[in-house]
């Protein structure tokens, strides 16, 4: 079963690969809602943070400004699991040198682009 709102919502926000769309956002509208299944079950969680090492080399002055006066923010996210033997929380996933620009944020769709694309990626069959 694929959730509708989510399947359109990755529709109209993965736009890096065109041609691949549909199966695209099906495939993010699945691992968001796996994800989220797992979130609910207590043994996954999603942990949004300051990227420690933040590759700047791209930026130019008015890049580093925005940093530097904090109206953006260079982020990281990672995705946990829990282990069920040992009950340690196990990184499965992490993307650094995520841009967010902090007056958009509660806005902004690329974070939840971020965690489906990262959700897709992870084994959850995998042991610890
Ligand atoms: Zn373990």
């Amino acid at each position: 079963m694929i959730n509708r709102e989510a399947y359109r919502f990755f529709c109209e926000t993965a736009g890096g690969r065109v041609g691949f769309q549909a199966v695209c956002a099906a495939a993010l509208a699945r691992a968001e809602a796996t994800l989220q299944a797992e979130i609910d079950l207590g043994l996954a969680r999603i942990l949004w943070e300051l990227d420690e090492d933040p590759d700047l080399s791209w930026c130019d002055k008015r890049d580093l400004a925005n940093f530097s006066s904090g109206r953006w923010e260079m982020l990281c996210c990672r995705v946990e699991r829990r282990c069920l033997a040992c009950n340690a929380w196990r990184v499965v996933e992490c993307l650094g040198g995520i841009v967010v620009d902090v007056q958009a944020r509660p806005r902004d769709t690329y974070p939840r682009v971020v965690e489906a694309e990262l959700a897709l990626t992870v084994d959850w069959h995998a042991a610890c």
